[in-house]
């Protein structure tokens, strides 16, 4: 940390990244919150150019800056478009610690969040009872009446799916063994709000990665990534979590393994730069860490014998297409189901507006920029939908429900499990 101008801690590598930008609007095009606002502040360049005069002591680190690395989305869409390497992400993240750190995170939306993502995330046994409130609540209809009352949270109501049945919400078991000849053994991060909200999309990955030939180790001492922590400028907090992590998946089971597979685009994510977060440290566990169908497509997908007659639209997480470049796999995982028909549609790899918890605190814009895909979702009318992340699932699936698309939002790993249900093995 250095003192600029100003007196501000502020990161060094900030400024050094931010002269990376040659300015040349390559990735305006690409952003979502510039598409919708035409503003260039709002765009990548244009934040580059805040953080740049904060970090030189030329522009104050207030309010302006502050709303405008709030709204940016962290898609990281800019990246994949800027032929320089710079490295926003990054950049981005320590803009907002610094945001954080001086005070500017206001307003009742950030101290939830803030709450949330120390005192409940990180906890399973506040997160498991949390989510049986609020599941006791949607039995009763007091989720209806409390909106009701308070509509500042309908759009959270809106988002959220009916939660589980406490069966599908049981933790994964700590081993499960390679089905047919065995390839190897990987580890499975099994997430904090997969496991409350998505418990079958996680017990289809065990599924498939077992059918695969892995033996499949959830290491029960792993935790919560640290992504939303990381997004919100909280990275003590999630280089703490990281650490959790590094022990977890070091050595499970005793034996190191083949990979540490994820289902979630954000969390994977997360865990690939915590070589970044946790320098010597972090590198070993960023360097095994694979998205399910990355990992499947990379070791040779063993073809399911059963079909699924339909058509599927694929919508790109930004958290695999930009921040881990992972765009084809999910495809060709799609395409070697027999039967399933995999169409494009116009605006598979551009931002759904979910971004962490940016569709809670950013409501409109997080419509905004939704608006175009659901447009081009409802042009291919698929029957369904897949995508790779929790917060993708939720965004599209009341996306769809609100526009009365009749297509079902899945994970790709749940198609394929069907496919492979129907070979009469499982
Ligand atoms: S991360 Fe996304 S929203 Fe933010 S500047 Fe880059 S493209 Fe725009
Ligand atoms: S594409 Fe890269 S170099 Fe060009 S303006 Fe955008 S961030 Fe800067």
């Amino acid at each position: 940390m250095s003192d600029n101008a100003l007196g501000l801690d502020l990161d060094p590598s900030i400024l050094d990244g931010s002269l990376d930008c040659v300015h040349c609007g390559l990735c305006l095009s690409a952003c979502p919150t510039y598409r919708v606002t035409g503003r260039e502040n709002s765009s990548p360049r244009g934040r580059i150019y805040l953080l740049r005069g904060v970090a030189e002591g030329k522009i104050e680190l207030g309010g302006l800056v502050a709303d405008e690395l709030g709204l940016c989305l962290g898609c990281r869409a800019c990246e994949t478009e800027c032929p320089s390497g710079v490295e926003y992400g990054a950049m981005l993240e320590k803009g907002r610690a610094a945001v954080a750190e001086a005070g500017l995170r206001r307003g009742w939306g950030a101290r939830v969040e803030r709450f949330a993502l120390r005192w409940i995330l990180p906890h399973p046994g506040r997160l498991h009872a949390l989510v049986s409130i609020l599941g006791l609540a949607q039995r009763l209809g007091l989720d209806r009446l409390t909106t009701a009352a308070l509509p500042v949270l309908a759009p959270a109501n809106d988002l959220l799916p009916r939660v589980p049945a406490a069966a599908e919400r049981r933790r994964l078991p700590a081993f499960t063994p390679a089905q047919g000849e065995r390839r190897g053994r990987v580890a499975l991060l099994e997430g904090c709000v997969m496991a409350e909200l998505f418990g079958e999309i996680n017990r289809a990955t065990v599924r498939v990665l077992s059918r695969n030939g892995f033996d499949v180790l959830v290491p029960p001492e792993q935790g919560c990534c640290g992504a939303l922590h990381a997004h919100a400028g909280d990275p003590s907090m999630a280089r703490g979590l990281a650490e959790k992590n590094i022990e977890a998946f070091a050595m499970p089971g005793g034996e190191p393994v083949d990979a540490v597979v994820s289902n979630s685009a954000g969390c994977g994510a997360a865990l690939r730069e915590v070589g970044q977060w946790l320098p010597g440290r972090g590198e070993a566990l960023a360097s095994r860490v694979r998205d399910v169908c990355e990992w499947l497509d990379e070791v040779g997908l063993r073809p399911p014998a059963g079909s699924l007659p339909g058509r599927v639209c694929y919508d790109d997480p930004c958290h695999l297409v930009h921040a881990q470049g992972v765009a084809e796999a999910p495809r060709r995982i799609l395409a070697a189901i027999p039967k399933l028909e995999p169409i494009e549609h116009a605006d598979a790899k551009s931002c759904c507006g979910a971004a962490g918890t940016y569709n809670l605190l950013q409501v409109e814009m997080s419509q905004q920029v939704l608006a175009p895909k659901l447009d081009a979702l409802a042009d291919a009318d698929p029957d369904w939908i897949a995508s790779g992340n929790p917060g993708c699932l939720l965004q599209l699936a009341a996306g769809a429900h609100a526009r009365g698309l009749r297509a079902s939002v899945v994970h790709p790993v749940q198609l394929l499990d069907r496919a492979y249900g129907q070979d009469g093995q499982d």
